[in-house]
Parts: structure tokens; C-alpha cells; sequence
């Protein structure tokens, strides 16, 4: 990456952007436009549609248009996979472009965003064009007089709500395999994280996806994430983002058409250090990085720490160097390790948790307050709060931002307790050379993920996904097929 197409990148106006419905850049039908705000400076880059009920119910009518017609289901797989395809190398082409605009909205650093994003939105989509041709039925053992086979169909339309920490990364998880499956698609993108999602359609539409088959709706969660849950006409609906909006769609679905409802929730993932660990100082280095990479919001971040207690104190020391050699900054800026904080609203919240934290007893070891408020940007000090009981809100509550919570323990036993006291269930570390304590950990601790003297980097082949109230479902690998196929047997009498 070069600091200078960077910088060209960034002065560009951004144009405003509208819905993209049946192929077609609409306005919203009466007109609203809703103010994009970078955090970077807090200015204002440009503005987008704000969305009505009418503009979704649009976008849900075409995509249904789309599906009934088999325009994009009944293409052969080849052809099919060779739009996605071309959708994935137009990403890649235009990667720079796409990163820097996402991190104009949404506050990443660059040179995460820059393999998070575009990186990772062209591989998955390449993942599952390459997939789909691969995806059989199946003939059931049935009696000689009986045929008994097991089709696997599209379900249909697929509603997809995106939340604003990886928007192109999450955004693909759920359209790879929705469209790969031959599924129409109507996509909702964070109020505060659209702009790359949104031009990342377009270039599907540019690789040959025919109209209506991906619609993008913009605007706020509450009018049209809300009319998308409502819908008698979306026969799935993909989510990613908080607990108390997945709450909501599974209230929608009841209360419209008992739509299946698949949530990737939040998390408070435990990161559990023993004083075996085969490198305690790449230890604690992955630690800080584990939650202090894009100011903590990401929704596998390993929030919480645990430490035996023996090298407690070193260790959290090491953890508090690691941090602080962090660079804080504008994040496109390729030095910067942390970029912003999404919203002013965020960043309060992050504000409030330590402040309850401290309240509740804990020590701040460093960061704790807001950075780099001269720039009207929303730039936070990655924190380390020791004291952290289990029980404390700290400990508990998904802050999703660049806040370390460090519980002591003593032995196994209760590194299992202290990891399995939350209602979370999304990912996990540990870290030991002893290879039976590993699998023990591996086997005990609640999560959909756990690493082993590592954190983060699970690429696609492997499935993501919670227990608990973490969410149900998986994206990524095979796995994410099934929520966007139906079985169907066909019973046939010889
Ligand atoms: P966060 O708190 O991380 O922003 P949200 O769950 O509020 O997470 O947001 C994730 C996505 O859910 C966003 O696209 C947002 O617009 C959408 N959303 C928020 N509220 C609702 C709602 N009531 N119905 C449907 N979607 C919603």
C-alpha cells in the first residue's frame, strides 16, 4: 500500500448515495437524506438515503421478482459462478479504493481494513462461486420400489442486516453464499458504516448480477432494518450486530411470517494465559492486539483477560507495554495500529464502562480517557483495568471497544468457571505448552471458536459462529451453506 494514492483517495468528494433497487440508484421515496459523519474528524463526508418502509418493501418486491423468474437461480452453476467470479476480481481491482472509502465512514485503521475488507470480501466471495458447483443432493436408502431424493433449493429471499465494524468482510459472509446459492438478496447496511457495502454491490451488478436479485437499502435500523423483520416476503433474514436487535428479529419473525432468523451476536471472549505458556511476551503482545485492533470493535475481540495468578503482575505489565507502543491515530495513516472509534455514541459508552468499572473496584493500569479530541475525531487510548471480578459489569457486559478487563485465577478449574460466567458463547483463547490442558481447555470453554497460543486470523475455511446468547447459525466455510438452501425430498414411486 502506498501513503500517497492514500492520501489522493481520502481528498475525494464522496459522491451522496442513494438505494440501489431493481438494478436502478434510487432516492428515498420522500426524498430523505441522512448525514454521513466521518470519525475521523467528525465532519460531515456526504449523505445517503434515509430509507422508508415503502423504499424496503420496493427492494423485497424485486428481489422476490427476481427469484420467481429464475433470472439469477436458473442460470447454469457455470454461469453463475462465473459473475461471482468476476464480482470478486472487480473487488480486488478496485481494493484500495473500497478500503479507503469504508474507513472514511466507519474509522478502521487502513491497514487492517485494507485485508479485512476488500481482502477478505473477494476471497469469500471466491470461496463459494467456487463452491457452488460442488453442492450436491443427495439419494436417500430407500426400499427398491422407491426413489427418495433430497433436493437442496435456494429458500428464496434473503434479507441481510450488516452492522459497521467489518462491513465488507460481514457483508460477503452472508452474500457469498446466499447468491452462490441461487437466492435472491436485499441487503441493510449500518447507518453509520454504507458507503463501501454499497459500492461494493455495484460492482456485482457491473460483474453481470442481474437486477434485483442483490437490493441495498440504506437508512436507520429502525425503519427499514425493522420493516425487513416485519416482511411476509423475506423467507430468511442474516444478522450480525447487537443482542438486543437480534432480540427484535426473532420478535419479528414471530410476529410476520416465522422467517428463519440466524444472529451472530456479541461476545465477551476470555483469553486465558497459565503461566505454562510456550512465549509469555508474544503472549501479551497478541493480547493487546486481540482487543485493541480497530479500537476493540470486533465481535470476536478477546475483551476479557485471564491471568494465572502467579505472573499476573508481569504479565498484565507486558500486556500495558504492548498497548501503549500501539499508535493511536487518523487511520489513514499506515502507521496507525488503532484507528477511530465508529460514533461519538461508541465512544461514550466505551467512556462509561470504565468509569463503571473503576466504580465497581477496578484499576486502570493505562489508557482510560479519550485521545486526539483536537481533531473532533473519536480516538480512544487502548485501556488495561485490573480488578475486574467476574461478576463486575466489566466482566459481564460486551463494551465493544478498546477496554481490557483482567481477571486473576488460580488453576484450571476456575479458569473454566471465570470464562463460562457470561451469557456469551463466541470465541476464546488459551495459553499453555501443556497439550493436554489445550485440549481440556478446547473441550471446556463455552465459545464457537477457540484459540490455542494464538488469536484471531480463523480464515474462511472454518465456520464462525455462537452459543448461547452469542447467536446460532455460522458464516463462513461450508457450513454457512445451510442457511441458505432448503431440503426438499421427492418420494417417487418406480
Ligand atoms: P450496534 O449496537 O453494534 O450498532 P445494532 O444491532 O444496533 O448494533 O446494529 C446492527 C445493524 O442492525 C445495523 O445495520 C442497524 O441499522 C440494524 N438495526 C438496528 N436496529 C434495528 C431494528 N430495530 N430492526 C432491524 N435492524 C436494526
Amino acid at each position: 500500500m502506498d501513503q500517497n494514492k492514500i492520501d489522493t483517495l481520502r481528498a475525494e468528494l464522496v459522491p451522496s448515495f442513494s438505494h440501489l433497487i431493481d438494478g436502478r440508484h434510487l432516492p428515498a421515496s420522500d426524498g430523505a437524506t441522512m448525514d454521513v459523519v466521518s470519525p475521523i474528524n467528525g465532519q460531515v463526508l456526504t449523505t445517503m438515503a434515509r430509507g422508508t418502509v415503502a423504499d424496503m418493501e420496493a427492494a423485497i418486491t424485486s428481489a422476490r421478482a427476481a427469484f420467481e423468474d429464475r433470472r439469477w437461480a436458473g442460470q447454469p452453476p457455470a454461469a453463475r459462478k462465473k459473475v461471482l467470479m468476476k464480482w470478486a476480481d472487480l473487488i480486488e481491482a478496485h481494493a484500495l479504493e473500497l478500503a479507503v472509502l469504508g474507513v472514511r465512514d466507519n474509522g478502521t485503521e487502513i491497514g487492517m481494513a485494507f485485508k479485512a475488507e476488500p481482502g477478505s470480501a473477494a476471497g469469500t466471495i471466491r470461496y463459494y462461486a467456487e463452491a457452488l458447483d460442488k453442492i450436491y443432493g443427495e439419494i436417500a436408502p430407500t426400499a427398491g420400489d422407491i426413489l427418495g431424493l433430497i433436493h437442496k433449493e435456494p429458500v428464496g429471499v434473503v434479507g441481510a442486516i450488516i452492522p459497521w465494524n467489518f462491513p465488507m468482510m460481514i457483508g460477503a459472509w452472508k452474500l457469498g453464499p446466499a447468491l452462490a446459492m441461487g437466492n435472491s438478496v436485499v441487503l441493510k447496511p449500518a447507518e453509520t458504516a454504507s458507503l463501501s457495502l454499497m459500492r461494493m454491490c455495484d460492482l456485482a451488478l457491473e460483474a453481470g448480477l442481474p437486477p434485483g436479485v442483490l437490493n441495498a437499502v440504506t437508512g436507520e435500523g429502525k425503519i427499514v432494518g425493522e420493516a425487513m423483520g416485519l416482511s411476509m416476503d423475506v423467507d430468511v433474514l442474516v444478522f450480525t450486530g447487537s443482542g438486543g436487535t437480534g432480540r427484535r428479529l426473532m420478535e419479528y419473525s414471530a410476529r410476520s411470517n416465522i422467517k428463519r432468523v440466524y444472529l451472530e451476536l456479541g461476545g465477551k471472549s476470555p483469553n486465558i494465559v497459565f503461566a505454562d505458556a510456550p512465549d509469555l511476551a508474544e503472549a501479551a503482545k497478541v493480547a493487546a492486539a486481540g482487543i485493541f485492533r480497530n479500537s476493540g470493535q470486533v465481535c470476536v475481540a478477546a475483551s476479557r483477560l485471564l491471568v494465572e495468578a502467579s505472573i499476573h503482575d508481569d504479565f498484565v505489565a507486558e500486556v500495558a507495554k504492548a498497548a501503549e507502543a500501539m499508535r493511536v491515530g487518523d487511520p489513514l495513516q499506515l502507521e496507525t495500529h488503532i484507528g477511530a472509534v465508529n460514533s461519538e455514541t461508541q465512544l461514550n459508552a466505551n467512556l462509561g464502562f470504565v468509569d463503571t468499572a473503576v466504580a465497581e473496584g477496578g484499576q486502570i493500569v493505562t489508557g482510560g480517557q479519550r485521545v486526539l479530541a483536537e481533531t473532533n475525531g473519536y480516538y480512544m487510548a487502548p485501556t488495561v483495568v485490573t480488578g475486574v471480578r467476574p461478576d463486575a459489569s466489566l466482566a459481564q457486559k460486551e463494551v465493544f471497544g478498546p477496554v481490557l478487563g483482567v481477571t486473576p485465577f488460580e488453576d484450571d478449574d476456575e479458569a473454566v468457571a471465570i470464562a463460562n460466567s457470561t451469557v456469551y458463547g463466541l470465541a476464546g483463547g488459551v495459553w499453555t505448552s501443556n497439550l493436554g490442558r489445550a485440549h481440556r481447555m478446547v473441550r471446556d470453554v463455552r465459545t464457537g471458536v477457540m484459540h490455542v497460543n494464538t488469536y484471531g486470523g480463523a480464515d474462511g475455511t472454518v465456520p464462525l459462529g455462537g452459543v448461547g446468547q452469542s447467536g446460532n447459525g455460522h458464516d463462513k466455510s461450508l457450513h454457512a451453506i445451510e442457511k441458505y438452501i432448503n431440503l426438499k425430498t421427492a418420494w417417487i414411486k418406480l
